[in-house]
């Protein structure tokens, strides 16, 4: 195709502004997909994705658009809407030339649209304003259009009105896209460059990977080069979605298709690499590669421990799929074998945990999840940790956590609450800006461990659910933290350990210990439940001794009570963990590690 009649775009929204719906009407008006063929949001195919209505990966399209008698290829690329997967969605923004900026038109512009955005002008997109949902009775379109303008430096009437729903103005946005966004440029006669912005695992196919070309052509059967690897593959097939597969000759300059190469792992195919010839090899990559990183991590754990092999095969076929993703065996004295996993943010954790127990039905126990601490020992040498225990014994030079700059959106009435909240989470203000007269945007830089947690559902209820939130690791800060301890009878529960501000160890430290004196049954003899930072105690409690033999209750009674209640002891056992010599259920371990 020649690039002059190449468009290429995505569409930038807060979740729930109705990106997948309008995508929907996309297809339709273009004709790629017939009317009885369609289901609602098309594109969103993990059944994950549909139940939660969001977008995890990103998909690409091919749509045919005809204008004044030109026949046109757009291409959509869809993007995930999460914060989790900021980095897919910048490799998709720089697969582009434009975006179309959708903003419900009955809730105005939140705060993921921003990030997006300005996402978007990094990468010097041309943006398309569009507000959405314009068929709802409170639907404000006025309003909104001035917000917008306001922040692109557009006027009002450059804002058009849709709605994914009925479909109206879905054409005259084709129309826009085709008016207003620059065609692809690049060097049709250069050695062949092209930048993956997404890689998913196929079970039939192996690895799909969506690619945009930048310079040259990638044809079939040819040898391609990963640039960030040099590891070569042979091109089996190269083609384009409509939104079906459909193989083609090749992708030229500005086109986006898909490459199947036959490897089984997206990590030989990673997302942000360039693609070249093998025979004629760029000699520079496109740029703006990154490896995934993660920034969460947490011990995930079968409840019963035969199922430990499950899991970890589990985790070997997850990983196929998701780069981000990495794991190692851990054990733990209160839960068993398990597997020390890294997320890229809360909302990874949920979908791998949940996909662990749908796909794979296991039932799993995780524990609290903490990001990665740079500890300095007193040698001067730094521990990288990502799990309480790794926390170094002795005198610490210095502790750094990795931090987040935060982008809050609330009406103004409500600015006050929100401070106060970043300023309790150890957040440092930023900026502040007015989008309108009645909203406005808070900027924070806040610790990540403080706002991965629960700071979002603090937020809206101190907001009246009316803020939004987007975050983005951004760089690190020493602080006074310490490792927390629990310990039963003087033996460290490893799975209870916790990294946290020496202002907030004393609260978890009797939350802990509380908690824990409700759920573990009497012993034989007392027991001491305590929190420790090192070998200070900051917080205890007692579990009392049981006066009397549980068979004592039945003295005198039949044998045959007697020997049932020993057998339901042993049964119970089987389910005890050891703590030195503390018996406890696993039950209280899992109520204790699930918050509430
Ligand atoms: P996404 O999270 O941005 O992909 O949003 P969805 O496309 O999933 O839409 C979120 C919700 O808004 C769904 O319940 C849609 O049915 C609804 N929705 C989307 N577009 C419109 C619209 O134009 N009008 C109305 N009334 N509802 C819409
Ligand atoms: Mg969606």
């Amino acid at each position: 195709t020649d690039p002059s009649v190449i468009r290429n775009f995505c569409i930038i929204a807060h979740i729930d502004h109705g990106k997948s719906t309008l995508a929907d009407r996309m297809l339709q008006a273009t004709g790629v997909v017939q009317p009885r063929e369609m289901k609602a949001q098309y594109l969103d195919r993990m059944d994950i994705e549909r139940e939660r209505g969001i977008t995890i990966k990103s998909q690409a399209v091919r749509m045919p658009w005809e204008r004044d008698g030109v026949n046109y290829a757009l291409n959509m690329i869809d993007t995930p809407g999460h914060v989790d997967f900021t980095y897919e969605v910048s490799r998709s923004l720089a697969a582009c030339e434009g975006a179309i900026l959708l903003v419900d038109a009955a809730q105005g512009i939140e705060a993921q649209t921003l990030a997006n955005l300005y996402l978007a002008m990094e990468n010097e997109l041309e943006i398309i304003p569009v507000l959405n949902k314009i068929d709802l009775p409170a639907a404000d379109p006025e309003r909104y259009a001035a917000e917008i303008a306001n922040l692109i430096g557009c006027e009002p009437d450059d804002v058009l009105r849709v709605s994914g729903k009925t479909g109206q103005g879905v054409e005259a946005l084709l129309d826009r896209v085709v008016e207003r966004l620059p065609a692809p440029v690049g060097d049709a006669d250069a050695p062949a460059r092209a930048m993956i912005f997404d890689s998913v695992y196929d079970t039939y196919r192996g690895v799909v990977t969506y690619v945009r070309v930048v310079d040259g052509k990638l044809s079939p059967r040819e040898k391609i080069k990963m640039m960030s690897t040099g590891a070569t593959h042979e091109l089996l097939e190269i083609g384009v979605s409509s939104p079906e597969p459909v193989p083609t000759n090749g992708l030229a300059v500005g086109e986006v298709g898909y490459l199947i190469t036959g490897v089984k792992d997206v990590r030989q195919s990673k997302v942000g690499d360039t693609v070249t010839n093998n025979a004629r090899p760029a000699s520079e990559n496109i740029g703006g590669y990154e490896d995934p990183k993660p920034m969460v991590f947490s011990g995930l754990y079968p409840i019963d421990g035969s199922d430990y092999p499950v899991l970890r095969d589990a985790l070997d076929k997850l990983k196929l799929n998701d780069a981000a993703l990495v794991y190692e065996p851990e054990t733990s004295v209160a839960l068993g074998f398990g597997f020390r996993v890294g997320f890229l943010g809360l909302l990874h954790l949920e979908i791998v945990r949940e996909r662990l127990e749908r796909e794979f039905d296991l039932d799993l126990i995780s524990t609290a999840p903490n990001v990665v601490y740079d500890v300095m020992r007193e040698d001067r040498e730094v521990v990288t940790v990502t799990n309480p225990s790794e926390f170094p014994e002795g005198k610490i030079l210095e502790v750094k956590e990795p931090m987040a700059s935060a982008t809050v959106i609330v009406p103004s009435e409500y600015i006050g609450s929100v401070m106060e909240l970043c300023q309790a989470k150890r957040g440092h203000l930023k900026g502040m800006d007015y989008l309108s007269e009645e909203r406005v945007e808070i900027r924070y830089w806040i610790p990540l461990a403080e706002i991965v947690f629960d700071f979002f559902d603090q937020l809206k209820s101190r907001t009246k659910g009316y803020a939004s939130l987007d975050w983005k690791a951004d760089g690190d800060q020493v602080a006074d933290l310490v490792k927390v301890d629990i310990l039963l009878q003087g033996e460290q529960v490893d799975a209870f350990s916790a990294i946290t501000h020496k202002d907030n160890a004393y609260s978890y430290g009797t939350m802990m210990t509380g908690k824990l004196k409700e759920l573990i049954p009497r012993q034989q003899y007392e027991v001491p439940i305590q929190a420790a930072i090192g070998s200070r105690i900051i917080a205890r409690e007692n579990i009392r001794a049981i006066r009397k033999d549980v068979l004592s209750k039945c003295y005198g009674g039949d044998i045959s009570r007697k020997r049932k209640l020993l057998e339901k002891q042993k049964e119970g056992k089987k389910r005890m963990k050891m703590v030195g010599r503390v018996e406890v259920p696993q039950e209280a371990f899992i109520a204790a590690l699930s918050s509430d």
